[in-house]
């Protein structure tokens, strides 16, 4: 099958969180298990861009609204990362360091689609599946449906929109709504919700089906969907939950280009202790103790608002018994007041904030523990890399993280699981984390167990492709 991922994010040419690391995973996944699918993305001004060679495969323009662009797609040379990139300049528009946080997202996210579709309909074929990820793209398939312009052409394609997180629907006013290229007006309550256009809620009415990166997260989505709960009740016959993988090319601790210790199940426990002691250098921290790391934006969705009331309660309560490094970014509030804490605890916490991937590398391999507290979390991609590299997550049960990690104290558990986003869960968790760490034979039986779990994307093609064909 043909497939065409759109999406606003694709590791390595950019990745802002989990959707990055997906979509650039699984086309070459099902490049390998015989399909032919390519990424189509925004060309942002990022190190991937600068380093590698393009060549241009089109050349177009359009209206956003009034307002007259022209627009460039260029393809990667190489095809180096297992799929063809294509990349979509659209000057003065697109062409930014960052992903996200730009005052004209919908502007900048709506000429992406309209450009995207634009060449779609200029192809002398059809591709078999157009595959949307997240609301920056969801507003393709009201297009392939119910725009004059495309309909012809590309309103039979399937259509798939999956959502990696429900929370950010990119919202706009329906004064916004002459943006969207000439289309059937009495189509409007597919793209309304709650009197705004919704383009998240347009992609799960339009789409022939729709994908949540789990299971458990589908229900939450019935429940609490930042007001798409309605939706997703209705909705739900067409509604699938599928995990992600993890790229064992990229994430692999006997192979991984940022670690300077490899290991494997055997070495383990050597191999973690090697890279802990650089973590503990670096970082000026003691060795001796458990070491706790968390990874990950700092915002609310993460419980990242509780983690400095949780340390302070940690080195209270827990005295000398642990250590714990925070790598992450957001809030800039929660981002002082993790720094500010270095001064109180110094040789048993540390922060590094700002986005690093190598060092994430370094604390997934080197750490005992992952902390993801998380109060909403789709599936979750950390735990999985976690485990990969033997460290053990200490996750609340909610999403993905209640679908891909079982409690220590149930059978062939690996993991330390909590009900709620809370300090005293945090704490009490942490205990639990220490005596797992002090039992040497249960530290090492379960990192054992959780290496050899199989989070492999080859699972998660196969599951796509029975939607695909459904
Ligand atoms: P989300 O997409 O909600 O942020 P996921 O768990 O799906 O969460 O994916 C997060 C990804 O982003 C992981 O690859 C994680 O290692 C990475 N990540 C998050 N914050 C940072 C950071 N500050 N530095 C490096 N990597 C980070």
């Amino acid at each position: 099958m043909e497939i065409i991922h759109i999406s606003a994010e694709c590791y390595p040419m950019a990745k802002a969180g989990g959707l990055g690391d997906v979509v650039g995973a699984l086309p070459k996944y099902q490049n390998q298990a015989g399909h032919f699918a390519k990424v189509v993305m925004p060309m942002y001004r990022t190190k991937f861009l600068y380093d590698n060679q393009f060549e241009v495969d089109f050349k177009g323009a359009a209206y956003l609204g009034d307002v007259y662009f022209e627009f460039t797609i260029i393809k990667q040379v190489t095809n180096k990362l297992g799929f063809d990139l294509y990349l979509v300049d659209i000057n003065g528009l697109l062409d930014r360091e960052n992903v996200y946080g730009y005052d004209d997202d919908t502007e900048r996210f709506t000429a992406f689609q309209i450009a995207v579709i634009t060449w779609l309909n200029s192809w002398e074929h059809e591709p078999d599946i157009v595959h949307c990820h997240d609301h920056h793209t969801a507003l393709i398939p009201f297009m392939m449906k119910h725009c004059y312009a495309f309909k012809t052409k590309l309103a039979n394609i399937t259509s798939i929109v999956t959502i990696h997180n429900a929370q950010y629907q990119g919202w706009m006013s329906w004064d916004k709504s002459y943006y969207i290229p000439h289309w059937d007006t009495w189509k409007y309550g597919m793209l309304d919700w709650k009197n705004m256009i919704n383009p998240l809620a347009s992609g799960i009415k339009n789409a022939w089906r729709v994908t949540t990166v789990s299971n458990s997260y589908l229900e939450e989505l019935t429940k609490n969907s930042n007001g798409l709960e309605k939706l997703f009740e209705y909705e739900r016959g067409k509604c699938f939950g599928i995990l992600n993988g993890i790229d064992h090319d990229v994430w692999n601790p006997s192979t991984d280009t940022y670690i300077n210790h490899h290991f494997n199940v055997k070495t383990v426990d050597k191999g973690k202790a090697e890279n802990k002691k650089i973590i503990c250098e670096n970082f000026k921290i003691n060795p001796d103790l458990p070491l706790i790391v968390f990874i990950g934006r700092l915002v609310g969705e993460k419980a990242a608002d509780i983690l400095p009331e949780s340390i302070q309660q940690i080195f209270t309560h827990l005295k000398n018994q642990c250590c714990i490094v925070i790598l992450g970014s957001g809030d800039p509030v929660i981002e002082a007041q993790l720094k500010a804490l270095q001064n109180s605890y110094k040789g048993l916490y540390n922060a590094y904030i700002g986005y690093n991937e190598s060092l994430s590398h370094v604390l997934y391999a080197g750490a005992d523990f992952l902390l993801m507290p998380s109060r909403v979390e789709p599936c979750g991609l950390n735990q999985m890399y976690a485990m990969r590299y033997g460290t053990v997550p200490m996750v609340r049960s909610t999403g993905g993280l209640k679908d891909t990690v079982i409690d220590i104290g149930d059978e062939a558990g690996y993991g330390i699981r909590y009900n709620n986003a809370s300090v005293a869960d945090i704490l009490y968790s942490t205990q639990r984390a220490i005596d797992v760490y002090n039992d040497k034979d249960l530290l090492q039986t379960i990192r054992k167990r959780m290496m050899q779990i199989d989070n492999s994307w080859e699972k998660t093609v196969a599951n796509y492709d029975a939607i695909y064909s459904f």
